[in-house]
């Protein structure tokens, strides 16, 4: 098998603010895998919260013993060798698990979601997410955000309240929202979900920071709606432990390590009786049309980070008010912009 990858600065098309902090671009990494004629496409998302960054992506994936991987159609064998390589490094894996993917569909000439026997009929709508911003700012991504069924909007900060009452100043659709660790006071995390609540959101993620389970067991007994953990869960190993302090789980393929340990996620969380939420960072159509692969499997899709650039290099799974739109063509179904 051999490899590539360049890097790639994301456009956002709005300054983007989450409980974290703002920023105007985020970066990615494309790899492409070849092996046999055929060739795989994947992509890395570093985040700095996971201790991820480009050069730890192109350090990891420069580390990896490709010489050894003769026949890409060993996608376990090949992803145990890049999942035991290194600890962490999980959006670096996830590259690399999309590009096999990618490649075993192109190489059989079959989308990757009849390959895994999933109905695209029965995936959920996509959230359209605004960040944080002044209530101006908010009305006016609203409006921009129409033809999005259901809005996901961050929060986390002392006035988010007023970020809510924005967007009911504009419409009644459906709100989930997400604090991003944001409220460091169980009490005052009670208030607001109740508060929003009433305010229509129908679900909250992450509402307080990832180790604090024992203020989320209090939580989850107290509240109207339900919670899903984000920052809280990365990978299967932790879901068990979670399954008293959150309702469901936003499972995202840069957290986790790709569509492989998405799918025992997402059996596992069953198991649990957990929710399941397909999520994603800001990532290109590469990214985004390998976690929509599995969303006939998923409660809730949070699958908009391509929509919220302006340079993706890749069209794949579109998003039509808020509707996941595949097609027939094989793999993640993508398609250079440039050719
Ligand atoms: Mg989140």
């Amino acid at each position: 098998v051999k490899a590539s990858w360049e890097k790639r600065d994301l456009s956002l098309r709005h300054p983007f603010t989450i409980a974290r902090g703002s920023r105007t671009t985020s970066p990615s990494v494309i790899l492409r895998l070849e092996h046999d004629g055929t060739t795989g496409i994947g992509e890395a998302a570093p985040s700095s919260r996971y201790d991820e960054t480009v050069e730890t992506v192109d350090q990891f994936l420069a580390s990896l013993p490709w010489q050894r991987f003769h026949d890409a159609f060993l996608l376990e064998e090949i992803c145990s060798t890049v999942v035991s390589h290194a600890p962490g490094n999980n959006a670096a894996k996830a590259a690399v698990d999309l590009a096999l993917h990618d490649w075993l569909g192109n190489r059989l000439g079959q989308p990757l979601w009849r390959i895994l026997g999933l109905n695209p009929a029965k995936a959920p709508v996509t959230s359209f997410t605004i960040g944080i911003d002044t209530p101006e700012a908010v009305r006016k991504k609203v409006a921009e955000a129409e033809e999005f069924p259901v809005l996901k909007v961050k929060v986390g900060i002392p006035d988010d309240e007023m970020i809510i009452q924005a967007i009911r100043d504009c419409t009644d659709k459906p709100i989930r929202a997400d604090a991003n660790e944001g409220w460091t006071d169980k009490s005052l995390a009670l208030d607001k979900i109740c508060q929003f609540a009433e305010m229509g959101v129908e679900l909250v993620e992450q509402p307080m920071p990832a180790n604090r389970l024992d203020d989320m067991v209090w939580l989850r007994e107290r509240v109207p709606v339900p919670l899903f953990a984000d920052e809280s869960v990365r990978s299967g190993a932790d879901l068990k432990r979670l399954s008293g302090s959150f309702h469901g789980i936003n499972i995202k393929l840069m957290k986790c390590g790709g569509i492989r340990e998405a799918l025992r996620m997402i059996h596992t969380a069953r198991s649990l009786g957990l929710s399941v939420m397909l999520g994603c960072m800001i990532e290109t159509s590469v990214g985004i049309s390998g976690a929509a692969q599995l969303a006939p499997l998923a409660d809730y899709c949070d699958l908009d980070g391509n929509i919220l650039i302006t340079n993706d290099p890749y069209t794949g799974v579109l998003s039509g008010r808020g509707k996941l739109v595949f097609s027939d063509r094989p793999g993640l179904g993508l398609l250079d912009r440039n050719g």
